[in-house]
């Protein structure tokens, strides 16, 4: 039997990057997944089928939009209704957007707000009652080495990341006596989509080229001088899903060849 047979996953942001990375290894370890994210409805539906030929496992999708928390709840509905129950909620959603303060237009900071710290309030408020019955669930929020430190030009970014932290100790005190546990993820670089838009908006605001942003911004802050990989961050997402993760609760596990050891 599988480590995770039988529990049902929602991964939000789960069409891309990160996201699809966790939502493939929930699936290899036996879990049903719900994907959620932005993007064209074939591939969606490509992405769905390739997790339950590869697993053997029921996926689904919900195009629930993370800046909208009634379409939110839906979601979690949905899940509960079509899986029966929701034992594993992973709040993975984000958008990134690199300017200075003065410059940083108000609604970019309005959404990365609620899609990448609001939404997660919006997740666990709906997941955790009937986890709280059940005795048993998993939480797991994807923040950012910037969740512990911050780098200019990222400001709602980085708010929004630090707000995360404090979000996942609170949660995981409130439910630590309930079987559930609440933890955070603080990935360093992975070569994404929302990376790979980010790099030409670097360059713009520090001055630099492309090239320049990737080998004097970018992997100068790891000292490994690697990208971190989508599959050793979904493998660190499943082995907290896992009943051997059960007193790990209320941490940021950072995992970004060595950047915040600096
Ligand atoms: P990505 O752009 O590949 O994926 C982002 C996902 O979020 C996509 O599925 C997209 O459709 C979805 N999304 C965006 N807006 C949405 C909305 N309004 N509603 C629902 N879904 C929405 O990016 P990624 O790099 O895989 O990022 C995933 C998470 O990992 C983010 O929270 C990001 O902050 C975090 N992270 C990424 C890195 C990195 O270097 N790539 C590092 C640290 C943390």
């Amino acid at each position: 039997m599988k480590p995770l047979s039988g529990k049902n996953a929602i991964v939000t942001g789960s069409t891309s990057g990160i996201g699809l990375g966790i939502a493939e290894a929930l699936a290899d370890a036996g879990c049903n997944v719900m994907i959620n994210g932005l993007r064209n409805p074939a591939l969606i539906e490509e992405a769905c089928s390739r997790l339950r030929e590869r697993a053997g496992i029921e996926s689904i999708y919900s195009s629930a939009d993370m800046t909208k928390p009634d379409q939110i709840v839906e979601m979690v509905e949905d899940a509960e209704d079509r899986f029966g129950q929701v034992d594993i909620m992973v709040n993975n959603a984000g958008i990134q957007h690199v300017a200075p303060i003065d410059e940083f237009p108000v609604e970019k900071w309005d959404a990365i707000l609620a899609i990448n710290l609001s939404s997660s309030f919006h997740t666990m408020r709906a997941v955790l009652p009937a986890m709280k019955k059940r005795g048993w669930g998993r939480i797991v929020n994807i923040a950012s080495a910037h969740a512990l430190v911050a780098s200019p030009y990222k400001a709602a970014y980085v708010a929004a990341k630090h707000g995360i932290a404090g979000l996942t100790k609170t949660a995981a005190l409130e439910v630590a006596e309930e079987g559930i546990t609440v933890n955070a993820i603080a990935p360093g670089y992975v070569l994404t989509p929302l990376v790979e838009k980010q790099i030409p908006d670097t360059a713009e605001a520090r001055g630099m080229t492309e090239d320049e942003v990737i080998r004097d911004v970018i992997l100068e802050a790891q000292p490994t001088k690697k990208f971190v990989t989508v599959e050793d961050v979904a493998a660190l997402a499943v082995y907290l899903c896992g009943d051997n993760a059960a007193s790990i609760n209320g941490t940021m596990l950072p995992i970004e060849g060595g950047w915040t050891a600096q």
